[in-house]
């Protein structure tokens, strides 16, 4: 149990050359499938995503949604509307949804408090996942205790002044990071993660990123390319290497060896089979949307998003067989995180 979350250690040299050298993505990609292969095997878990608001008050500069984007057509799915994408999700074999939204105070704890509520007491053999940015250490406790069993926080970056670079000077690096603990300390399965080349980000930064992960431990590391999202101050900054994000996603698999790692949307957004090169460079773990097709194409983090027109039932279909070519299977169950250590 104990050696669970254990990770295993390389030098920053080994890692500044994992991540620098393009001619490494096989070599690497190979040595995590085969870790993922011994402890996941082929299996690969979905997640239900929900968008459930693109309203948010912070305004970070990379982000599509930020407040200052005066282009968004803003929108609130109503709790009615919430669970009946829960219903659909179920009906296609979700066991896992994933609740994201932007920073957007309108929802109150109690109506999310009764929202997990009514989705466990529907569906209890289901696992419920939040990411809607930082709240106060007591609602994270409220909203575990009315049964949300994970939550998606992304560190961004693990690098003071290069967090500054990415946020106006009223969010606080302090503040993400101290969320991320307390979400641990509460008892949460925890998601962490970051952006490849996202603007100003180094080499160094990336593994300050890998060191502070190793610190936290988290179950689940969510990571994409930096994708480029006109309207923001950052519009002029080239999208992030297909090539380098694949290969921190198997550098993530080689020093986290149990993690949940998604093929993210960014990375099939990036490159048609970047979910499927994903899963085959460590990830195990797929997020297709479950967010009503009306909305979908208002929750835009970022130009050109994939699956903004495809049902619920056709996404699923599609990721099936992208799954099977790649020689992987999707599991349909909750997913969680293996907490005992095997021979490998
Ligand atoms: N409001 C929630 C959810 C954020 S959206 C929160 O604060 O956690 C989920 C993730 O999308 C972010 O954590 C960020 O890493 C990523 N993202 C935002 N803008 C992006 C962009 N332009 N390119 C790639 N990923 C982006």
């Amino acid at each position: 149990m104990e050696k669970l979350r254990n990770t295993v250690y390389y030098s920053d040299n080994q890692l500044k050359n994992w991540i620098e050298n393009e001619s490494l993505n096989e070599t690497l990609a190979t040595k995590a499938d085969a870790i993922r292969r011994n402890i996941y095997g082929d299996d690969v878990y979905i997640r239900g995503l929900i968008e459930f608001s693109n309203y948010c008050k912070n305004d970070c500069f990379y982000c599509g949604i930020r407040k200052s984007n005066k282009n968004v057509k803003r929108y609130r799915l109503t709790p009615k509307e919430i669970l009946e994408c829960t219903d659909i999700g179920y009906k296609l074999g979700f066991r896992t949804y994933v609740m994201q939204s932007g920073e957007d105070t309108y929802y109150r704890d109690d109506m999310i408090v009764k929202i997990i509520e009514t989705v466990k007491n529907k569906h209890p053999d289901t696992a419920i996942t939040l990411s809607m940015g930082e709240k106060s250490y007591e609602s994270y406790k409220r909203f575990y205790e009315a049964g949300a069993d994970r939550y998606l926080l992304r560190e961004e970056t693990s690098d003071r002044e290069h967090y500054n670079k990415l946020h106006p000077s009223f969010m606080s690096f302090d503040n993400r990071r101290e969320s991320l603990w307390q979400l641990k300390e509460i008892g949460y399965q925890v998601g962490g993660g970051f952006m490849v080349d996202s603007p100003y980000q180094s080499t160094e930064n990336l593994i300050e990123d890998l060191r502070f992960l190793q610190e936290l431990e988290p179950d689940m590391i969510g990571i994409g390319p930096y994708l480029t999202s006109k309207d923001t101050p950052f519009s002029n900054f080239p999208d992030g290497s297909f090539k380098k994000t694949l290969r921190l996603v198997s550098i993530l698999r080689i020093l986290f060896p149990y993690a949940l790692i998604p093929a993210t949307t960014a990375l099939g957004t990036i490159n048609p089979l970047g979910r499927e090169m994903g899963l085959k460079a460590g990830a195990n773990v797929l997020m297709p949307n479950l967010s009503p097709i009306m909305y979908r194409k208002d929750y835009q983090l970022y130009d050109n998003k994939i699956c903004t027109g495809d049902e619920a039932a056709e996404c699923k279909a599609c990721l099936s067989l992208r799954v099977d070519k790649s020689g992987y299977k999707i599991v349909c169950d909750k997913g969680d995180v293996i907490t005992r250590q095997k021979d490998f």
